[in-house]
């Protein structure tokens, strides 16, 4: 057989997703730690994420839509639940009744829709003042869904990645929802949440962005790990001399001779423009700077401190989270749910 390979990957590292997985448990305390891994897992591959953590002993998955949870019904080990977060509309129904993931229930209407269809276990999300989805706290809860058999309790904070008195303001607002109504479990913490500390964990956290090496919040910064490691390779090696332009528009001007090399990665590929004349590629520990503008599925780096560079290598690009999102302009989840398909996804 004749095999074919992408000149781009993701290298990710599944003991670096374990390793945050198990920091964001421990800071969470005795809450169990779910795993958001809506969008393909921010764009990692939400079967091999979902595989890896289960393993790991994660228990509570969600995805945003019944599409995604459809494709990821089939890996459901007994004993793991997949929430919905953007609950069941009326066209969902007849999946949703017949699924073994759970509708996170948000507007009055899906409550009624779904006591009067008859269905099971459900979760419940609040509105605490993120004004997004969820029923809002200041109204009767407890009346609005009871007759529910409601499996999580959920709200979701708006802004636990900055310190601001919103946070504990929502937090307030959910424990008085919460000493109301029947539940089995409550959730409010996202990534950023949980580095708030265990007074936000409740029963049940949901990170997302950490779980993939985003950090929430600075003095997260040491204990996550990078897990995604795009790499492009090289498909030219070229000599620019001292006054020519490199790219769309020639924005660079090669102020003396420059030795570049073109690789295979472009803004089709979520390295966006915003990284033209800002992102870079590392190679034995040099940066290698892009020099000019991103194309759709090229860009061009600077390699003139390395000669042995040639056509055909592969060079990792610069893609710690928080100083890509400086570099670029783009945030940590933007950086990741953006990667393209056209990345062979490698894990390691
Ligand atoms: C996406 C999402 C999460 C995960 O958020 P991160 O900031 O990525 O950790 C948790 N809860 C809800 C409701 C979400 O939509």
């Amino acid at each position: 057989m004749i095999s074919l390979f992408a000149p781009l990957r993701l290298r990710l590292d599944g003991a670096a997703l374990l390793s945050n997985w198990r920091w964001l448990a421990k800071q969470g305390g005795g809450a169990a730690c779910g795993a958001a891994i809506k969008a393909d897992s921010y764009g990692l591959g939400a079967a091999e994420v979902m595989r890896r953590l289960t393993a790991a002993g994660c228990r509570d998955f969600f995805v945003s839509n019944w599409i995604e949870a459809a494709a990821l019904e089939p890996l459901l080990d007994e004993g793991i639940g997949l929430s919905v977060l953007h609950g069941a509309r009326k066209e969902d129904m007849a999946y949703a009744l017949a699924s073994r993931a759970r509708p996170v229930l948000s507007t009055a209407e899906q409550v009624t829709r779904w006591r009067e269809a008859g269905g099971g276990a459900c979760d419940v999300m609040i509105d605490t003042g993120m004004n997004r989805l969820g029923l809002d706290w200041r109204g009767d809860v407890a009346g609005w869904t009871q007759g529910l058999r409601i499996e999580t309790l959920a709200s979701h904070l708006a802004s636990a990645d900055e310190d601001t008195p919103l946070s504990a303001l929502q937090r307030e607002r959910f424990v008085a929802v919460k000493d109301k109504v029947t539940a089995r479990r409550a959730s409010l913490a996202n990534s950023a949440g949980i580095c708030l500390g265990a007074d936000y964990a409740f029963d049940l956290t949901r990170p997302g962005l950490a779980l993939y090496g985003g950090v929430p919040r600075t003095d997260a910064a040491e204990h996550i790990r990078q897990v995604v490691k795009p790499q492009a390779q090289v498909l030219q090696r070229r000599r620019v001399i001292a006054g020519d332009t490199i790219g769309y528009n020639a924005t660079f001007t090669a102020p003396a001779d420059v030795e570049i090399a073109v690789l295979n990665l472009g803004y089709a590929d979520g390295y966006l423009r915003g990284f033209s004349g800002r992102g870079a590629a590392v190679t034995e520990g040099q940066k290698l700077p892009v020099l000019g503008r991103v194309s759709m599925d090229l860009l061009a780096v600077d390699v003139s401190a390395l000669p042995d560079i040639a056509e055909g290598d592969w060079l990792d690009i610069d893609y710690r989270l928080p100083d890509a999102a400086a570099a670029s302009g783009l945030s940590q989840y933007e950086l990741l749910t953006g990667l393209g398909r056209r990345f062979d996804r490698v894990w390691a």
